[in-house]
């Protein structure tokens, strides 16, 4: 009898435990009684467990006959991921630029990265269409999409650059995203109009009501840029281009985060075709960072999850899908009729190996944040186009398969590794685990579940937990 070792126990009360399976996103109540034997089996025990328990545990793929079931489990489903996520288009990164021209409080990029005064050539453009090419040979039944990225991707020194790539891709038929901070919009509007049967989305970061976000996003000079990224969303909008707004939260903003979505109301943004609003917390992969209102992942998952139970309709608005640990949690554990979500085997796109950045440098990375630091290059396109197998392995063999650290980690499904580049930052190679907050959020996220149950405002029937 082997107990998985993707299982924990989480007491609600003195009386009953949340047993969460990270292997089959299955989530039971148990008593103490089941609770004990449970952990006797975990130590190599042998308890006389109930029949019927014994089975159910079985069926919920808790217990099986050996370590070598439970890895035969975990690898038929990690062939069913590979076979679902085939589907995936391969995602090409394209930074026209490093310099951006705002300066906001919590930007991750250095300033020597920022500081870099190229701005991509014609012939490089010409140069990442072919590098394309050959990677997607290499991937024949791929799809592929393009995405402008940055530094800042929309800016006058990369008008050139981006009407280049914009109207290869539209004779390509190729979609293109693009992230971009909304201050150059009305320059660019009527070419992003003119391509917008090929613009899948823009993604514009609106950190809150315009005293809060003007005090963040805003130039050297100290002048803010809410009005340019308001009107930036509008004309998106009106252009029938779908629009993702960013909220990059931490303890600076919040506690506006509920006026901005009024503010998003208001200006009937949330009604509209196409509208978005993703939050994010606001990050440090490389551990160096002095932002103070930096907030943890655990940190946030009261107040944001609280704030969607106050009021229940903003589920509609606020999308979580950027808080990478606690978005699948709730997929798994309480998808409220979504599909739920695979196991989690990567952390994020850079590992799962479809995905390549390309810079003003020449040079070719995996990790849009690494891009810029040429001894994370993992190859070149311009002046010639070539991989470095060997660089370019070790991103993409990473998985929790794979690493170390993650093969005894009790939430490595839900986790998925870790951010591969604050590995490389942290830890001084692409091969350790990055665990980051993850194992605090399922602490926190159980803490809150308990807290409801106490409450009597939630109530896990084993028809929950069953499905
Ligand atoms: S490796 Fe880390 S920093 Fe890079 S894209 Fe993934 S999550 Fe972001
Ligand atoms: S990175 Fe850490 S928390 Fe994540 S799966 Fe690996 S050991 Fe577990």
């Amino acid at each position: 009898m082997f107990l998985t070792g993707l299982a924990s126990l989480h007491r609600l009360d003195a009386d009953t435990s949340l047993l969460v399976n990270a292997l089959s996103g299955a989530v039971d109540l148990v008593d103490n009684e089941l609770r004990a034997q449970l952990l006797d089996i975990a130590l190599g025990g042998r308890p006389n467990l109930r029949e019927r328990y014994r089975r159910l545990l079985k069926q919920r793929g808790y217990l099986f006959a050996g370590e070598g079931g439970e890895r035969a489990a975990l690898q038929s489903m990690y062939e069913a991921y590979e076979r679902i996520t085939a589907s995936r288009p391969i995602e090409f990164v394209v930074c026209p630029t490093y310099t951006c021209n705002l300066a906001c409080t919590y930007c991750y990029q250095s300033d020597e990265v920022h500081a870099m005064p190229e701005v991509m050539t014609d012939s490089q453009v010409t140069d990442f269409y072919a590098a394309l090419e050959a990677i997607s040979s290499e991937h024949p039944d791929k799809s592929r999409q393009i995405i402008l990225f940055g530094g800042e991707p929309l800016l006058p020194a990369t008008e050139t650059v981006v009407v280049g790539i914009l109207d290869r891709a539209e004779r390509a038929q190729l979609g293109v995203s693009i992230v971009t901070n909304g201050t150059h919009m009305e320059r660019f509007a009527s070419l992003l109009t003119s391509h917008r049967s090929i613009l899948k989305s823009i993604q514009i970061t609106l950190d809150g009501p315009e005293p809060i976000h003007d005090a963040r996003r805003k130039g050297p000079d100290g002048r803010g840029s809410f009005a340019e990224v308001v009107r930036a969303i509008e004309l998106c909008l009106d252009a029938g281009i779908p629009v993702n707004v960013r909220v990059n939260l931490d303890a600076h903003n919040l506690g506006s985060l509920e006026d901005l979505v009024g503010l998003l109301q208001q200006r009937g943004w949330t009604g509209r075709d196409g509208f978005r609003c993703l939050l994010a917390p606001v990050t440090d992969h490389v551990g160096t960072s002095t932002y103070a209102p930096m907030l943890r992942e655990d940190q946030l998952v009261e107040p944001v999850l609280g704030l969607l139970r106050r009021r229940p309709e903003l589920q509609d608005v606020l999308e979580l899908h950027l808080f990478r640990v606690l978005h699948h949690l709730i997929s798994v554990l309480q998808p409220h009729g979504q599909a739920r979500s695979l196991p989690r085997f990567h952390y994020c796109e850079a590992d799962r190996g479809d995905v390549y950045t390309f810079g003003p440098d020449g040079l070719i990375y995996i990790c849009t944040e690494s891009a810029g630091i040429s001894e994370y290059a993992v190859g070149t396109y311009s002046p010639r186009y070539r991989l470095w197998p060997r660089r370019l392995r070790r991103w993409q063999n990473r998985s929790i398969l794979t690493l170390p650290e993650c093969q005894e980690c009790n939430i490595a499904t839900f986790c998925g590794g870790g951010c591969a580049y604050a590995a490389l930052r942290q830890s001084g190679g692409l091969m350790h685990g990055a665990c980051g907050d993850a194992p605090e959020v399922l602490r926190a996220y159980v803490a809150m579940l308990r807290r409801r149950f106490q409450q009597g405002e939630l109530t896990l029937s084993a028809a929950d937990a069953a499905n």
